[in-house]
């Protein structure tokens, strides 16, 4: 009934005898130091793990293919973006922000949206997350605001007192938050939900003519959310519930899509516009920028290997292709250096030699060695420039990537601020011109249910009178009322009225 199967063998390919038992000596006796089997076999089950992500660490993903659906030669000279109907394969990773592998997926978090095209210019790495903008707009305090969602240094419990702290002292996390504490908060699935760039970027054309890019990965499963108590009923239902649709759908041949629709700014605009728009805290509202559709993503194939294939998958922001360049943004600046390091870290400096790491093209340059190294230049030389071959690169055929910046004095400072650069006016909008009185409703009943657990009165005082009443007073009034704070306009009115 049974194919033949394959004798078990050590690592080095030698045949062993048994599957279930130790070497001793004799039925009854103790094990012996000799069996380099079973010493093997727990020596290399202790060495299992690589470290963890620091953050983004409980996820999945797919492979599938990017498909171009217009002509965008006149703003991208991108090998793999141009030509109708040219398909690139990709690799994509959804994830949790905060919660450590294991944790329920259907917690309130944003989710990691990160892509990995492997086109025939090198990789070009996308990652971005399920919301158009993030929580701070400077590199100096990411790590801070990822301490803040982690864990307490004494208790190890996670604290939302600690969230709250962080989020209401760095007013430019309100528009995040709103849409974090909104049902979008807590998708149905990774397919209902759309992934965005939220940083901004270049684009170039074969003239050399600039461009500044966002992109949005638009959702053809539609959006759906679940609400606050579906999403803590499913936690206790399947932890691991967004990891297992994406890969059931897949199995069933539901394959997952979305729409690729940019944003595209012309260079001259960014100086004058009315928003930084380096700034990943602001979107670039649609009828300023309207979305182009330029193509469509697919996922279609559910990993052989989860280890191997998502575990070991190392994403790089500064992996861009010739045409995609980065932009002034501090984020995206400062999450070029961090991708690669952390990927060292995890997998080694050789980590992009991997499989699922590795580009389509032929590498070539002068790095040599380190561990687990795989790939060789065979006798090439290693240092350049030398006599002897290998590798020259041509300054005439690629450039890196630049935009003009004027000459000013080193300096730590915040952005120098355009004309509608307020942290509140665009979660303001979103409050009263978007989200419909139930989008209300639902993101009031998750503030305050946010903001009810282990929050100190001073802190709950803060966040309504400093953050939520600055997004919009109405709805700093509910969430006052809700919580029994008063706030100075009630305060006003009660003195007023003589109560
Ligand atoms: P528009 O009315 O043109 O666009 C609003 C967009 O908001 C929609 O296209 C949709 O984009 C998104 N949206 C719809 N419902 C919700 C919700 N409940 N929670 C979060 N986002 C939602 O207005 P503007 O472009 O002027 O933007 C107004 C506000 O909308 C912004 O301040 C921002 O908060 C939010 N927004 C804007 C986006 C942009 O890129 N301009 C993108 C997403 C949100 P989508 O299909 O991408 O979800």
């Amino acid at each position: 009934m049974t194919a033949q199967r394959p004798n078990t063998t050590t690592d080095a390919g030698i045949p062993v005898s048994s599957d279930e038992y130790s070497l001793t000596v004799g039925p009854s006796g103790p094990n012996l130091l000799q069996d380099a089997y079973l010493i093997e076999k727990l020596a290399h089950f202790a060495r299992e793990r690589v470290p963890d992500r620091v953050y983004h660490v409980k996820g999945g993903g797919a492979f599938g293919y990017f498909e171009v659906t217009a002509d965008v030669s006149q703003w991208t000279k991108s090998a793999f973006l141009n030509g109708v109907g040219k398909r690139t394969p990709m690799l994509v990773r959804l994830s949790s922000v905060a919660g450590e592998e294991g944790y329920p997926d259907t917690d309130r978090d944003v989710r990691g949206f990160a892509m990995k095209f492997y086109t025939e210019e090198g990789n070009y790495d996308l990652v971005g997350n399920n919301t158009p903008v993030f929580f701070v707009r400077d590199p100096m305090k990411f790590p801070d605001f990822i301490h803040s969602q982690e864990r307490m240094p004494d208790s190890g419990l996670r604290n939302n007192n600690m969230q709250w702290d962080f989020w209401t002292l760095s007013p430019e996390s309100a528009h995040q938050v709103t849409i974090l504490m909104s049902d979008r908060g807590t998708p149905r699935s990774w397919r209902h939900m759309n992934g965005y760039s939220s940083d901004t970027y270049m684009w170039e054309n074969a003239a050399g003519e600039k461009f500044w890019v966002k992109y949005h990965f638009k959702t053809e499963q539609g959006i759906q959310n679940f609400t606050d108590a579906e999403a803590k009923a499913m936690r206790g239902e399947d932890l691991d519930h967004y990891r297992r649709d994406l890969w059931d759908a897949i199995a069933r041949n539901d394959y997952p899509s979305w729409r690729l629709e940019m944003q595209i700014m012309p260079y001259e605009d960014a100086v004058n516009y009315r928003f930084n728009p380096f700034d990943i805290t602001k979107v670039w509202p649609h009828k300023d920028y309207p979305t182009i559709p330029i193509g469509r993503m697919v996922l279609d194939r559910n990993p052989d290997n989860f280890f191997a294939q998502i575990v070991q998958a190392a994403f790089d922001v500064a992996n861009m292709v010739p045409g995609i360049g980065p932009s002034p943004d501090r984020m995206v600046l400062g999450r070029m250096f961090a991708y690669a390091d952390s990927a060292r870290y995890r997998n080694g400096p050789n980590y992009m030699q991997l499989p699922v790491n590795r580009p389509r093209v032929d590498v070539h340059n002068y790095n040599k060695d380190g561990p687990m190294r795989y790939r060789h230049n065979g006798s090439q030389p290693v240092y350049a420039p030398n006599s002897y071959g290998g590798p020259k690169a041509d300054p005439q055929r690629y450039r890196d990537p630049s935009w003009f910046v004027a000459a000013a004095e080193i300096m730590r400072a915040a952005y120098q601020p355009h004309r509608d650069d307020d942290d509140f006016i665009q979660p303001g909008t979103l409050y009263r011109q978007v989200m419909t009185p139930t989008d209300r409703d639902h993101l009031v009943g998750n503030i305050i249910g946010h903001l009810s657990q282990e929050v100190e009165r001073p802190i709950q005082e803060r966040a309504v009178n400093d953050y939520w009443a600055k997004v919009d007073p109405d709805l700093g009034t509910r969430l006052a009322r809700e919580l029994g704070l008063v706030t100075p306009a009630m305060a006003g009115a009660q003195h007023a009225r003589g109560t």
